[in-house]
């Protein structure tokens, strides 16, 4: 049985509040929401804070909000988020996202927040210690080689967040508060490609919330590529959002793609090859192409990483598809990505 390591409990009850003792413990502090990341990583000696800076009691976190859209707290759970039906009917590719996170369970304690800044994953990192040990460890903890590439002066672990590239299509930006003031970060400069360093997020400083515009025009879709349907992280995703202008032609596109890198990668031209068109096949066939260009999985998680490339391309077909008002549900079925019912 593997052990929790010793740390000590702070519950605040305010941002505010979890922000100064972020600043005030340093780095020997991490937040703590779910903790269904968190806490397996600290079992493996991934990650050993000496503090514990619990999100629970923060209420103001716990809620959603209407004005120019949606905010969104960052402490709900992504069950929460799930059967909020604004999410469900106006921003598709997040409840889409949101409901396809891990299992029933674990969306009933993992929180929108913990999944933005979910740990990056790797083959040779999510292992007990004594794995890890095993192979003298790796460049993000405790070692010094990257297993992956020998020569690459960086880790290369993956952005397994499902949340973080629907977000980013959509253009949604996320809260930060310390001590010092606050800032909103476009969800896409929230992330760095690197397996180590993953978010810009500094580290006193707490996501308090999603701002989502109204949807005004746009329509979304998310995908994700995974061995088991019931539950899996993903190892390729795909989240597309376009407004639609009169006649039904693309104004504006984005095409992000998840699980390819250490970050959620913005393909931009395949977003831009959408637009002034109806979606039609050659405009679709086109951006998957760009979009495939884009792709550069690694071989450090499930599938072969020349497939995962190459399911890129349909991916991102089916997912514009999907935003051209085609039914799909038999394409989400047949490749076992078939959704929950609603509630
Ligand atoms: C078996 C299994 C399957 C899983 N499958 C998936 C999957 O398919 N897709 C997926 O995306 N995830 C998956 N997860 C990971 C995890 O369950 C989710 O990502 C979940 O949403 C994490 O949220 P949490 O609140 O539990 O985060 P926590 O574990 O509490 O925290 C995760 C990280 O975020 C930081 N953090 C938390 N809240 C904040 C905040 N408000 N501000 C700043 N930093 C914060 C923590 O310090 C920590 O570094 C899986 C986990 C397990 C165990
Ligand atoms: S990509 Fe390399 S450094 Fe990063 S976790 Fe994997 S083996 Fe370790």
């Amino acid at each position: 049985m593997m052990r929790l390591p010793r740390f000590r409990y702070l519950a605040p009850a305010t941002v505010r509040e979890a922000a100064a003792v972020l600043s005030s413990e340093g780095p020997d502090a991490m937040l703590i929401a779910g903790g269904t990341d968190l806490l397996p990583n600290m079992k493996r000696r991934q990650q050993v804070p000496k503090v514990l800076v619990g999100l629970r009691s923060v209420a103001e976190m716990r809620t959603a909000r209407n004005g120019n859209g949606l905010a969104l707290g960052a402490g709900l759970t992504l069950t929460e988020v799930v059967r909020d039906c604004r999410v469900r009917h106006e921003y598709p590719a997040l409840w889409q996202a949101a409901a396809q996170v891990a299992t029933p369970h674990l969306r009933n304690m993992g929180t929108l927040g913990g999944n933005l800044c979910l740990d990056t994953r790797c083959n040779y990192y999510d292992q007990t210690y004594e794995w890890r040990k095993s192979i003298d460890f790796c460049m993000k903890k405790d070692g010094k080689t990257c297993w992956v590439a020998l020569s690459s002066p960086k880790c290369l672990a993956v952005s397994s967040t499902d949340s973080a590239p629907a977000l980013a299509a959509l253009g949604a930006r996320v809260r930060l508060v310390s001590s010092e003031g606050e800032r909103a970060v476009p969800v896409l400069d929230l992330y760095r490609n690197d397996g180590i360093r993953y978010l810009t997020r500094r580290p006193a400083e707490v996501l308090a919330e999603v701002i989502l515009d109204a949807p005004r025009g746009w329509r979304s879709a998310y995908w994700k590529l995974r061995r088991r349907g019931s539950f899996d992280f993903p190892v390729l995703s795909v989240a597309a959002a376009a407004r639609f202008g009169s006649g039904g032609v693309v104004e504006e596109a984005r095409v992000v793609l998840g699980a390819v890198a250490s970050a959620p990668l913005l393909a931009e031209e395949a977003g831009a090859a959408l637009v002034g068109t109806r979606l039609d096949d050659a405009a679709i066939a086109a951006a998957s192409a760009r979009a495939f260009d884009v792709a550069k999985p690694m071989d450090n998680t499930d599938f072969a990483l020349h497939w995962r490339k190459r399911v890129t391309r349909e991916f991102v077909g089916y997912a514009l598809r999907e935003l051209r008002g085609d039914d799909m549900r038999a394409t989400r079925v047949r490749t076992a990505r078939q959704l929950p019912p609603e509630k």
